[in-house]
C-alpha cells in the first residue's frame, strides 16, 4: 500500500509546540511531513521566532534587528516544504520562556488546545530537551495536555538517543520509533529553508544523494500518556 497518497489520516490532527524555528524541522521534520502526507493536519506553534540564536548567516547577513522576521520567514518555508497546515507564534522572547508566568503560558496552550482539538501533541520532554526554552515549553505543553485530557502526547527525542532508551530510564515499549525515510527529502529541504541556521553545516549543502545520507531513517519519540498506539506510529 502506497501510504504517502492513502490520506488514511484525514481528519485527524497533530499539534507540535516548540520554542524556535528550525526545532520542527530538525528535529522530526520527517515525522511531520510524514503525517500531513498522508492527511493529518498538522500545527506548529513556534513560542519564540528565535531571534537571540547565535547563528547569523554564512558569511553573517543578519543582526539582531533582522534577524526574527528572516528566521519568521525561513520558518514559513520549512514548514511548506513539510506541508504543515498552520503556523502559530506565542510571541516570547527568545531565550526567556523559562522566565515567564508559567500559569499563564500554560492557559494559552490548553486554549490552543481546545480550539484544535488534536490527537496528538508533540513537545520537548520537559528534562531531556537540552536548552532551557526546549524544558519550559514542554513543561508548560505537558501540563497544558493533562489539563486538556484528550489524545496521545509525545516528546520528541534527539537523533538516535532514544535507540537505547534504557540509559535514559525508559523501557523500549515507552518509544515509538517513526519511519521517516520517504519524506527524508522534504526535511532536507526544511533544513535548507531554515538557511541562517544551516548555512554553517556544509552536509546540508552537498548534492541532495549525498547530503539525505545524513538524516536517519528513523525518528524517535518517548511516550508521554497512556495511548494505545503500536510501537511505529504516533496515531
Ligand atoms: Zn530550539
Amino acid at each position: 500500500m502506497n501510504t504517502i497518497n492513502s490520506l488514511s489520516l484525514k481528519g485527524r490532527k497533530l499539534l507540535a509546540v516548540f520554542a524556535h524555528p528550525d526545532d520542527e524541522s530538525f528535529i522530526c521534520g520527517g515525522t511531520l511531513a510524514k503525517y500531513a502526507a498522508e492527511g493529518a493536519e498538522v500545527t506548529v506553534v513556534s513560542a519564540t521566532r528565535g531571534e537571540m540564536g547565535r547563528r547569523m548567516g554564512n558569511p553573517p547577513y543578519l543582526n539582531r534587528e533582522t534577524i526574527a522576521a528572516a528566521r519568521e520567514v525561513e520558518l514559513r518555508q520549512a514548514c511548506n516544504h513539510l506541508g504543515v497546515h498552520e503556523l502559530k507564534f506565542l510571541d516570547i522572547r527568545d531565550k526567556t520562556v523559562e522566565f515567564i508566568d508559567e500559569e499563564q503560558l500554560i492557559g494559552r496552550i490548553e486554549a490552543m488546545m481546545h480550539e484544535i482539538q488534536p490527537d496528538v501533541v508533540l513537545t520537548f520532554h520537559e528534562k531531556l530537551g537540552g536548552h532551557p526554552d526546549h524544558c519550559a515549553i514542554g513543561k508548560a505543553t505537558t501540563a497544558a495536555f493533562r489539563r486538556y485530557g484528550q489524545g496521545a502526547l509525545y516528546f520528541v527525542s534527539f537523533g538516535d538517543m532514544m535507540q537505547q532508551p534504557g540509559k535514559y530510564g525508559y523501557t523500549p515499549d515507552a518509544i515509538v520509533q517513526v519511519d521517516v525515510q520517504e519524506h527524508l527529502k522534504a526535511k532536507l529541504a526544511a533544513f535548507r529553508a531554515h538557511r541562517c541556521q544551516s548555512e554553517l553545516m556544509e552536509w546540508v549543502w552537498q548534492r541532495d544523494d549525498r547530503a539525505l545520507r545524513n538524516l536517519g531513517r528513523y525518528e524517535y519519540f518517548i511516550r508521554g500518556n497512556e495511548s494505545q498506539t503500536g510501537k511505529d506510529s504516533l496515531f
